[in-house]
């Protein structure tokens, strides 16, 4: 067997990355999908097309190394996370259209539950702040409007799955209702202590038990795909969130370890082994994927806008002309002569948690130019990060070592160094910045003796490049000074009740 199929499923296209022992890719497939916007806020996906199009990524792979299934050890999965499916046990087909994570339709239902004094019993057996991103309110209101669908989940005739089940149900021709323990963290619906479905949240939001798929550790077989489907009966045997197969496939296995992804925003996770961390700075408390056994925790926080800047400058402000050329500009200039870019478009996240700040600038001078302007936007990115993983090693009390990153932008070298400056740490930037769907085929190699054990996936991560801190401790913190004074004039910028 040479090949360990990953299939990674994101919120706008499905992929599937062939890998070999060694950790390479021999052969991609990706196809986009259609997104839905029916109303202002609400987002929606066709379930169907999630599958007909990972099915047909699938195929495309195999075809394109003209590999018979019989090369493939395992499949694992890697997912979107959150967004919610119900489907009809009978038919396969989904009840209704799949609702997406970012979709904010059901906040009101999210906002009874705090004025009922329910976000404490949700942090403290679920990990997380009540939002309308997780998956219980979303399925709580496929029941209460698609016409029927409660007496019907109750009857034991509907199956809810985030994108994992989804598809490990398809995949296995229906035989397998199950989650990994990583994707049940995000429902809002799990324990992450007693590792079960939390009776007390499933009759508060009204979800019946029958509905909910078994769960599972990250790395197990799960089932096997039906001849039919891939030419072969192959195990699949591995799943995970997106967030935290990118921390397995980083390789981020002791507590402590810490990656960082650079896409339209920022997602920080760090392990913090067997230990939940309740945290005060505002971050979430999650499952970390890891091989069957006691369960392992991590601390994730998120930047709203980090990527997104560099597109505003580049298609708003039509400053540079690529994302790529933000380097040269950034580079061209010592510093930023004291400006500041805060990109709170959409307000700022942890630690600030203010829905109000909004985007400023902040310093200019006569002699501010384009070059200074591109130099603070990518700053940003790294003082944003910067903020999140303090917060982190103050909440887990481990020192700040080193960072793994990937994602578009981490193909940044100025912004790489800088975060390196201002974190005064290490980052890593690896061979494979794949690293989602590396951790999917990790977690599926491994459960299939495809890989060894941790040390000899380890040994298939290898690094590219390591960044090390070049700034003096003087100068990094009176950056960071001067970055917390901008982020304190954006702060409540939004407010119109005088605050
Ligand atoms: P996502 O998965 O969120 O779509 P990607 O990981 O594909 O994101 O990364 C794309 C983001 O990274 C975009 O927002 C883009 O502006 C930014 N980006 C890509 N390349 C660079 C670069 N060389 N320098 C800075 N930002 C970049």
């Amino acid at each position: 067997m040479k090949y360990i199929m990953a299939l990674d499923q994101g919120t706008t296209s499905s992929r599937c990355i062939l890998f070999d022992r060694a950790g390479r890719i021999c052969s991609s497939a990706q196809k986009e999908f259609k997104q839905y916007y029916p109303r202002p806020g609400w987002v929606e996906h066709d379930a169907q097309e999630i599958w007909d199009t990972t099915l047909e990524v699938a195929r495309t792979a195999l075809l394109k190394l003209k590999a018979p299934a019989a090369d493939v050890a395992a499949i694992g999965i890697t997912n979107q996370r959150e967004t919610t499916v119900v489907w009809d046990r009978a038919t396969g087909r989904p009840v209704c259209p799949a609702i997406v994570w970012q979709c904010r339709r059901t906040s009101g239902m999210v906002d009874e539950l705090v004025r009922a004094g329910y976000t404490e019993l949700i942090r403290s057996r679920t990990g997380l702040v009540p939002d309308a991103y997780f998956s219980g309110t979303k399925l709580r209101w496929i029941l209460e409007n698609v016409p029927g669908a409660r007496e019907r989940a109750e009857a034991g005739e509907l199956l809810f799955g985030t994108v994992d089940s989804w598809l490990i149900w398809k995949l296995t021709g229906g035989a397998a209702h199950v989650t990994d323990y990583t994707n049940a963290s995000r429902t809002m619906l799990f324990d992450i202590h007693r590792l079960c479905w939390d009776g007390e949240l499933l009759s508060l939001l009204g979800i019946p038990r029958a509905m909910l798929p078994e769960l599972r550790p990250s790395s197990q077989v799960y089932g096997w795909t039906p001849f039919e489907l891939l030419g072969g009966e192959i195990p699949v045997a591995g799943a995970a969130g997106d967030q935290q197969s990118a921390l397995f496939g980083q390789c981020c296995f002791e507590p402590g370890d810490m990656k960082n992804t650079y896409g339209t925003g920022c997602f920080l996770l760090m392990n913090t082994g067997a230990r939940p961390v309740e945290s005060k700075n505002g971050l979430l408390t999650t499952v970390a994927a890891s091989l069957p056994g006691p369960p392992q925790y991590a601390l994730e926080g998120s930047v709203f806008t980090a990527g997104a800047a560099v597109q505003w400058l580049r298609d708003e402000l039509g400053v540079i002309s690529s994302a790529a050329e933000s380097r040269e500009y950034a580079e061209s200039v010592p510093d930023t002569a004291g400006v500041y870019v805060v990109p709170a478009f959409t307000g700022l996240g942890a630690p600030y948690w203010d829905q109000y700040a909004r985007g400023m600038i902040t310093g200019i001078t006569r002699g501010f130019s384009r070059a200074h302007l591109v130099r603070a936007t990518l700053e940003s990115i790294a003082y944003q990060t910067c903020d999140i993983c303090r917060a982190m090693a103050s909440d887990a009390r481990v020192p700040l070592t080193q960072l793994k990153v990937d994602g578009g932008a981490s193909a940044n070298d100025f912004l790489m160094q800088f975060q390196s400056d201002v974190l005064g740490a290490q980052v890593l930037r690896p061979e494979c910045i794949e690293t989602t769907a590396l951790g999917a085929a990790f977690l599926a190699g491994l459960a299939v003796g495809f890989w060894k054990g941790l040390g000899d996936v380890r040994s298939s991560w290898e690094c590219a490049r390591v960044f090390s801190p070049e700034m003096d401790c003087a100068r990094r913190e009176e950056l960071l000074g001067g970055w917390h004074r901008a982020v304190a004039c954006a702060r409540g910028a939004a407010r119109t009740d005088g605050v």
